[in-house]
């Protein structure tokens, strides 16, 4: 393996160029200076790898530039750039390693831990009956001629960065690691039905809850790392499901899930276990849902509260939990994508002293961020916030959260018949689902109280409709209601592989977008990088439809008029609709033309 170490690679590299005529001579000047700097700063950190530093790694060190003919812009020589181009030189393709692209199982299993470090090779998934197989030094043949023999299986070899092969050998191995011994603890006991679940359950039982958490090093660790990972892949849920023969963890990342790992069925009921003894859940209970919530320090620093709900299903018990980033919960008004118009009608409600404001949208929609959001927003020492949730999702410190409890009857309706008692100033009522709740959320606007709560309507104007249906009556609405604001969440284009890119007016205004036929517009778009793991999308922020209830519609709704015709009067008022708002944001380059036609219908 020796390409790597030598001038052939100087002379890809020129070939290519990457480097020119002057860096190469630099380079091979610097070379046994730096490759002694290398190796002392290696020993300092106790890496002890024979093959480092390589010519790579050297001239990784330097710092170097090269300057791109199309774009003009400087790069890096770093250490994907010259692989990219020893993969071109060598005819074999290049990839980024996402982790989440490969099969934990092939990757841990074909070859051992020792090996795929010392060799610098990984094995990826099992295509079309062919093992693809990460690899670093281009010159590995034989070694991957031995693993074809072994594993009487064909290689499709693929060149990545030692630094994406070293992370991933890392992460996966260590992991395997703690799932094995769990495995084996579980197993071992009776080596007869060696994967029967209820032998295991039989186990958990035994060793009741305090000792398998003390004890259990290996459920402990894997849950960890589970917590963990979710948080690095910026996973929005994690869920844990049994199948017939595994246990399937998945996580959902900008709205779709992924398959990460796919775990024996034996240590199933103990990760699930684990979890609910962290959320302080009844481990025996495994027939009727349960939920509950669990806090964990991050990486970062910081704490992350996770909400989880664990259901039987065929297979055994499902844990689904909800990571809840409070940076993400609790944001600044300014920032969760209000336009001008919308933030400064909005704010007016926030600042009315009494009346009611209503949230509209599907589950997702982020309806509870921009709840949080005001009221963190409007929470002072002299106001006492009070909110009724079911279930609370996030806890702050500066509001009197309240859980309704259906199975002890602390519902909606009760826990709001006394609330007034408690002089609150603020109520947040997660959801208006009856008639008794409505009127509740009335009184309290009428006796000098500013109450926001929830609705699932489609738009805004519905949410009149609604509590009309609901049986309140007109007048009431009129006199309470502030205003009604809808709200949905698109994703937003990836800062890091944005593009422009040229399109014909024509076709987005037969798509319904409000543009002059016959033009040329230029918009933006995601191209798909490892950040946004070729997605081309990162993050998300909510377009809205705000509308508040002016002297006309005050009027218009103790009438029998209809929804659409109340947004009629609306839009001739001022108000910006979901999709125009969201229209305005593709314009600006905060999405796409087809995130706005996924969420919203016109
Ligand atoms: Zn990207």
């Amino acid at each position: 393996m020796q390409f790597l170490q030598s001038d052939q690679l100087l002379d890809l590299l020129l070939r290519l160029r990457i480097i020119s005529l002057q860096q190469r001579q630099f380079i091979e000047q610097q070379r046994s200076r730096q490759q002694q700097k290398l190796l002392r700063q290696a020993a300092k950190e106790g890496i002890a790898d024979k093959n480092y530093p390589d010519l790579v790694d050297i001239i990784a060190s330097l710092n170097l530039t090269v300057k791109s003919k199309k774009t003009g812009k400087e790069y890096a020589i770093n250490e994907e750039l010259m692989m990219r181009a020893v993969a071109k030189g060598k005819k074999i393709p290049f990839r980024r390693l996402d982790p989440l692209e490969l099969d934990m199982k092939v990757a841990t299993t074909t070859v051992s831990k020792s090996f795929a470090s010392l060799q610098s090779v990984l094995p990826l998934k099992i295509n079309n009956g062919m093992l693809e197989m990460a690899i670093y030094h281009p010159d590995c043949q034989p070694i991957l001629a031995d693993i074809e023999k072994t594993n009487q299986i064909k290689i499709t070899p693929i060149i990545a960065t030692r630094s994406d092969i070293r992370r991933i050998i890392n992460e996966f191995f260590g992991f395997q690691k703690s799932i094995r011994a769990a495995e084996n603890q579980f197993t071992s006991d009776n080596s007869s039905d060696a994967l029967d679940i209820g032998n295991l359950e039989r186990y958990i039982n035994i060793s009741g809850s305090q000792e398998l958490t003390s004890s259990d090093q290996h459920i402990k660790k894997a849950v960890n790392h589970i917590f963990h990972y979710a948080l690095d892949q910026r996973a929005s849920d994690i869920h844990i499901e049994p199948k017939k023969d595994l246990s399937l963890v998945r996580f959902r990342i900008d709205g779709l899930l992924h398959t990460i790992y796919r775990l024996p069925k034996a240590v199933h009921s103990a990760l699930v276990s684990r979890i609910k003894f962290l959320s302080r859940l009844d481990i025996a209970e495994k027939r009727r849902p349960q939920d509950g919530r669990i806090k964990i320090g991050a990486r970062s620093g910081k704490d992350v509260e996770i909400r989880l709900s664990t259901i039987p299903v065929s297979f055994g018990e499902k844990v689904v939990m909800r990571m809840l980033d409070s940076d993400i919960i609790f944001r600044n008004i300014d920032g969760i994508g209000f336009s001008e118009r919308d933030l400064k009608v909005y704010k007016g409600f926030m600042q009315s002293p009494h009346g009611i404001v209503l949230v509209t949208g599907p589950t997702g929609s982020g309806k509870s961020t921009t709840l949080y959001s005001t009221l963190k927003e409007i929470a002072t020492p002299e106001k006492n916030v009070i909110t009724v949730e079911d279930p609370v999702e996030m806890i702050h410190e500066e509001f009197n959260q309240i859980a309704v409890q259906p199975a002890i009857e602390v519902t909606f309706a009760t826990i709001l018949r006394n609330i007034l008692r408690q002089d609150p100033d603020i109520i947040m009522i997660g959801e208006i689902r009856d008639k008794e709740t409505a009127a509740h959320a009335v009184q309290a606007a009428m006796t000098g109280h500013l109450v926001f709560s929830t609705l699932h309507t489609n738009d805004a104007a519905s949410s009149i409709t609604r509590l009309r249906d609901l049986g309140l009556e007109p007048f009431l609405i009129a006199s309470t209601l502030l205003g009604c604001m809808a709200q949905r969440l698109v994703k937003t284009i990836c800062p890091n592989c944005k593009e422009r890119f040229r399109v014909q007016s024509n076709e987005l205004a037969r798509l319904g977008f409000p543009v002059k036929a016959g033009k040329e517009l230029i918009l933006f778009r995601g191209k798909g990088c490892r950040e946004c793991r070729g997605t081309g999308y990162k993050g998300r922020c909510g377009i809205f439809e705000v509308m508040p209830v002016s002297p006309d519609l005050k009027q218009i709704i103790s009438t029998q008029m209809q929804s659409v015709d109340m947004k009629k009067i609306a839009i001739r008022e001022g108000m910006t609709t979901l999709r125009q708002d969201a229209w305005q944001k593709v314009l600006r380059g905060i999405t796409t033309w087809e995130e706005v036609l996924r969420v919203t219908a016109e």
